[in-house]
Formats: C-alpha cells, structure tokens, sequence
C-alpha cells in the first residue's frame, strides 16, 4: 500500500482501473440512504447521466454512522442538473455546485472536478506557498477522485448498480481503521492546510489511526494553519467540537501541536491544573450532550476555552487598581482582540461570549433583583454551567455555586429567603463598599 499512491495519484496519464465493490460485499443497504437523496440519484441515473453518492456518507455509512448529510457526484454539469429538477439552485462562485431543496433537507450534486495539477494550466491556480485557490475545472471521475483528501473520503457508492468504486484503497483503510491522505502528505497538506484539522476530526469521530507517512506530516505542518483565512479555520473549529468525540479531538489537536495555532492564549495557560481540568471537564460534558442528542452552544465552549486567559488578564488589570467588574470587562476585550488575530469569531457570537464571562461576575451580586435579572437572562444556563465547570476545575466557589443552583430550582419563597441568606454572607458594610467602589470606577 505504501507508495502505492504516491505513484499513482495525480499522474494523469496514469489510468487506474478501480476495485469494484459489488453490493454483496459491502455494508451499504438503500434502506440507510436518505429518500431525498435516492431520488435525486435515481433521477440523475434515469436521465443517462453516472450518478453515485460521494464523501462523508460513503465513509459514514460503511463505518456503521448515521451520515450528517448526503452529496451526490456526477458527470451532469450544473445548469443540466438544474434543469432536472425544479427545486434546484446553483450556488458557489469558486465551486458552481447544484443543491437540490426538500424543504430544509438539501442535497448537494457536485459535478466532477479534475485534480489543480492537471487544472493548472487551465483554470487552477495555487498561492505562494502552494496552497489551492482555485480549482474549479470539470473532469471525469477518475479525475475528480484524486482531489478528494483521504482515501476513505473517496469512495463512490453507484446507485446504477449498487457497488462501490475504489480507486485509492479506501475499502481497505476502512477494514483496517487508517486514515490515509491520497497522493504526498505532505504536499496535499500544504495545498490545503485545513486538511490537517480535518484529519484530527475523522480521527476523533471515527476513532482510526492515521497510517504512519499521514501521521509522519500532521506531526510537522501545523504551522501551515498561519496561511489559513481566520474565517475559514473558524468554520472547521466549529466542526471539530460537534461530532461527539471533543474529549479525544482536543487530545489529538494538542498532540499535532494544531491547538496553540488556533487559542494560542489558552496554550499559554494550559500548564496551570486548572485550565487543565476546566477544559477537561468541559468536553468531557460536551460529549455527554452531544450523546444525549443536545446541541453544543459555540459560545459556550468559546466561553471555557477563554475563561482562563481571561481571569489571568482580570488579575492583572486588578494589580492596576481598576474594579473587579471593570477588569473583567478590559480582559475581556483584550483576550477577543488576540483571538479574533487566529479565528474570526462572528460579532453575534463575540457577543454572547461576554455576556457568558460577565455574568460570572454578576453572579457574586445577590441582594435585591440582581439575581432575578441574572436568572432571566438569556445566557444565564451557559454562564451557570460555567460557573459549576469553574468549581469542578478548583476555583473557589462552593458556597456561590450551591447558592446558585438552589436559587435557581427553588421557588419564589425559598428564593426569597436564599437573598436574605446572601446579605447575610456579604454583609451590609460589604455591599456599600462595593456600591461605593463602582460608582468611583463609572467616574
Ligand atoms: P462531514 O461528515 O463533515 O460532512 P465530509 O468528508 O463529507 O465530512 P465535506 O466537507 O462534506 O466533508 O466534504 C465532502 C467530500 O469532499 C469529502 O469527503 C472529501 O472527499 C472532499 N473534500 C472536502 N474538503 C476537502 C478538502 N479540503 N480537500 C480535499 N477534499 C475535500
Ligand atoms: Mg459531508
């Protein structure tokens, strides 16, 4: 297998002649394919085109998974498949791709593309350090196959007559749990670095091992992200943390150095135990959730992957004498101005993020209707499973988190009495020294 592909990929005078997989030897059943899908299939095969189903359903269905979403390849080009279907529309300007829309399920017909070496001299065209920037040039499928990343991404289900074509090895990476790039790791990296998070994803979601060459790579290129957009990388982080296997992903994105390319502020502070054990906890619950069919709130996790470099900076703005409500705020805004350099976070986001870390403040202020304001706040279950990780990570906080989570289960009489037990805790000299100590710093 090894040098197998090195050989063989992207020569394009090369014809491979592919494994066919007949439907007895594989686990694929019609039964596990979306309708939707099938019908697009069907109808794309009907009208004389090859129509197979192509990417992340093959591999997740062949792994046992319940694919996210369904992507069809074929030989029809976008405006002849959109002509096949009414409920068609072509999107993309660097990829002109086809999604055909069943309400809000859509599933995305890409014609075949050809590989950039073999494109380069058309349409293709790559950056200075060899990364792709354009490779929208139509080919075959055996063109389109060697453009795909790992062999276990590159597999074709054909719905004509149910097998599935194998031109790279995939069916046995699949046997035998190995991720494996197509062609030179270390040049299909540099093409496209995202590929090297995209590796740490499917090995944390379909727990594989990466074939040694493969791993070889992902050791060494993970300064390949600082060529990355900020937008982009932040659409793969996204990725990573909602496939139910955060606590593994988060092991191997340290392990290939990956994560102190995307928080490097967070690196910086990972060798206090607590930042340690409050990330630990945290996607440890985030699989739970995701397990439990939860969603996983982004500015949640944003919110515990920042929190500590953010209370370090809250300590230092402290050491200038500057209120604690008001340091938090500046160490907010300090930790985002760094952040927002590696991952372009969306404003809307940024937005909940702090309300998530100020709320850990307000959290301390427990006279009047300042609970009640906390309680009713839209980010207040967020903010208080912060709270909770924050303790289980050592800080401080076992009288403030019992208060909290019996404020927030009891009803109004025991929350009354909760709010008199609070004064009592913080005391009336307390409180105005804190009402005076704010009123100086709005000054
Ligand atoms: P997911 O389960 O997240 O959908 P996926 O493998 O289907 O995983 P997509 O982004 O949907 O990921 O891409 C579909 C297919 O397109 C992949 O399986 C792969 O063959 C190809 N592909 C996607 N991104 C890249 C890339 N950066 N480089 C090469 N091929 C890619
Ligand atoms: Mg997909």
């Amino acid at each position: 297998m090894k040098g197998f592909l090195k050989r063989l990929r992207p020569s394009a005078k090369n014809t491979i002649e592919p494994t066919i997989v007949p439907r007895h030897e594989h686990s694929i059943s019609r039964a596990a394919i979306h309708p939707n899908a099938l019908k697009v299939l069907y109808r794309l095969h009907d009208a004389g085109y090859e129509s197979y189903l192509v990417g992340g359903c093959v591999r997740d269905l062949l792994f046992g998974c319940r694919p996210k979403d369904f992507d069809v390849a074929t030989n029809a080009r976008p405006e002849e498949v959109r002509k096949l279907f009414k409920n068609c529309r072509l999107i993309g300007k660097r990829f002109r791709l086809a999604h055909v829309v069943f309400g809000r399920d859509i599933i995305e017909v890409a014609t075949f593309r050809t590989h950039h070496e073999k494109a380069h001299e058309q349409h293709g065209k790559s950056s200075q350090h060899g990364m792709i920037i354009r490779d929208n040039v139509y080919g075959t499928r055996e063109d389109d196959v060697w453009r795909r990343d790992f062999t276990i991404n590159a597999l074709y289900y054909n719905i004509a007559d149910f097998s599935v074509v194998d031109y790279t090895g995939g069916m046995h990476d699949i046997q035998h749990k190995l991720l494996r790039m197509i062609g030179d790791p270390e040049q299909r990296f540099t093409e496209d670095p995202v590929r090297l998070l995209r590796a740490v994803r499917f090995l944390g979601k379909l727990k594989i091992q990466p074939e040694p060459e493969t791993e070889k790579s992902l050791c060494q290129l993970s300064h390949l992200l600082e060529h990355v957009s900020p937008a982009r990388l932040f659409q793969e982080v996204l990725k990573l943390f909602q496939e139910g296997a955060t606590a593994l992903t988060f092991q191997l994105l340290q392990k290939y150095h990956l994560f102190e390319r995307l928080f490097s502020q967070t690196t910086d502070v990972l060798d206090q135990p607590e930042t340690k054990k409050l990330l630990d906890e945290a996607v440890i619950s985030t699989d739970e959730r995701v397990q439990e069919g939860k969603t996983v709130s982004p500015a949640f996790l944003l919110a515990v992957l920042l929190w500590r470099p953010i209370l370090q900076q809250t300590s230092h703005f402290q050491t200038e004498n500057l209120p604690p409500y008001v340091a938090l705020e500046k160490a907010i805004q300090a930790v985002f101005h760094t952040q927002t350099k590696q991952l372009s976070i969306p404003r809307v986001l940024m937005v909940s993020v702090r309300e998530i870390c100020m709320l850990q403040h307000q959290f301390n202020h427990r006279h009047g209707s300042r609970p009640y304001r906390a309680l009713e706040h839209p980010r207040f279950r967020a903010a208080y499973d912060l709270l909770l990780l924050r303790k289980k990570s050592g800080e401080p906080l076992e009288e403030i988190t019992d208060w909290w989570t019996a404020f927030h289960l009891g009803d109004s009489v025991e929350r009354e009495k909760l709010i008199k037990t609070a004064n009592k805790i913080m005391g009336p000299k307390r409180r105005a020294n804190q009402f005076r100590k704010k009123r100086a710093s709005r000054v």
